[in-house]
């Protein structure tokens, strides 16, 4: 009998169309899977852009990550809950909640991102009167004894209160183990980032974002062991490098691009080497202290540990500063400042990063989406000359 084996190429190409049935499946087909594996079983969504997935893990629950309905949602009702001059992310996500596509999920945490998010944790409360609804408001204040305590109250909080929907509570050997878990996807996401960088050939920003994305799905241990075998198998197929510019994005944290505008990205002349897309997945890089008080652990990474972004206002470590010295450890030709339309985080920090670069002397440039933007040929347009610019010139015309 004759047996066919799959060659590399096609293994990888089998890995990334599973991720992206994942994030094409709006409806968490892979979450209710889950919960119908065993009994009793609960799954916590959370909104953009960080929440502490460990503590959600140590009460035996599956932490969900809701992003938007990016631009497979057609919006029915979702339109009718805000006023018009808003981002569009809480509209799908609103449409994801009365269209029923929510229901997996028990219950849900809304981190302290902005007023939208605020506002949208209300609204929750009136549509889900009987889930577990907690908006996470997370430190502005580095102080160990300050911001930390309250940030530690917060998580306990959280403990408490998924730990009751469980029936597990998060004990500190739980807790360890769920930071470890955490800690090996931090790794192995580490090692992605930076094939990435090296190789962005080698890694289209398009099979990067899946990934990242279906590590907002499905369980942290089988997320990890998928980018293992990401990484192993396109580290064994040869891929054509092209004469690309590599870019760095920023401004992307919370509404997320369509896929297909981080293909045009590519396809323009511009390689992704650094962004912030899916920004919580990595707001914590380095791995967490795995000894000592979990509590306290997770308290000292946020305060201490965590990129600047547009929910932190960190004094000692700044976005701009952040900003160049990611340009220079990335090796980055440019940068693209794409935000969200009516972001106001992304377009608040927007001049002060463009401050910061034109004084480093980075060329940038800029422009808005939707998550359901539908054309792209502008941007293609813009990224092109960009792209072109730096190329012929070394800066952006
Ligand atoms: S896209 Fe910007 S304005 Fe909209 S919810 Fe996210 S952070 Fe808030």
């Amino acid at each position: 009998m004759m047996t066919t084996e799959i060659s590399p190429d096609g293994q990888l190409a089998a890995l990334v169309a599973d991720a992206q049935r994942l994030y094409e499946d709006l409806a968490f087909g892979s979450v209710r899977a889950w919960k119908d594996g065993a009994q009793g079983r609960r799954a916590i969504g959370f909104l953009p852009i960080y929440a502490p997935r460990e503590i959600i893990h140590a009460c035996g629950a599956l932490p969900v990550g809701i992003m938007g309905g990016s631009d497979r949602l057609e919006i029915v009702r979702g339109d009718s809950y805000f006023q018009s001059y808003i981002c569009h992310l809480p509209r799908s996500v609103v449409e994801l909640a009365v269209s029923g596509r929510l229901d997996a999920l028990d219950g849900f945490l809304f981190p302290s991102t902005c007023d939208v998010i605020r506002n949208l944790s209300g609204m929750f409360k009136v549509l889900f009167p009987d889930k577990y609804i907690h908006y996470l408001d997370l430190p502005q204040n580095f102080v160990a004894g300050q911001g930390g305590r309250f940030y530690r109250s917060e998580l306990q909080s959280i403990a408490r209160a998924v730990g009751a929907l469980t029936g597990i509570e998060a004990t500190p050997e739980r807790l360890r183990h769920s930071i470890r878990a955490y800690n090996d996807n931090r790794r192995v996401l580490q090692q992605l980032w930076q094939l990435r960088c090296d190789a962005p050939s080698q890694v289209s920003t398009a099979e990067y974002y899946l990934l990242l994305r279906a590590g907002y799905v499905v369980p942290v241990e089988e997320h990890t062991r998928m980018v293992e075998r990401y990484l192993s198998l396109v580290g064994s197929v040869e891929r054509r490098a092209v004469d690309n510019i590599r870019v760095l994005v920023r401004g992307a944290f919370c509404e997320q691009p369509p896929l297909a505008l981080l293909r045009t990205l590519e396809r323009a002349g511009c390689y992704v080497v650094d962004d912030d897309f899916v920004q919580g997945i990595r707001l914590i890089p380095e791995p967490i202290d795995e000894s000592g008080d979990p509590f306290d652990a997770l308290a000292h990474a946020f305060l201490h540990r965590s990129l600047p972004c547009a929910v932190k206002y960190d004094a000692k470590r700044t976005k701009a500063a952040d900003l160049v010295d990611a340009c220079k450890r990335a090796q980055a030709d440019g940068v693209i400042l794409m935000a969200p339309s009516f972001c106001d985080p992304a377009l608040l920090d927007q001049p002060m990063l463009q401050k910061a670069l034109e004084e480093a002397g980075i060329p940038f440039t800029t422009f808005k989406y939707s998550e359901d933007t539908g054309q792209f040929q502008v941007i293609r347009e813009q990224a092109g000359t960009f792209a072109d610019a730096i190329k012929l010139w070394g800066a952006t015309i």
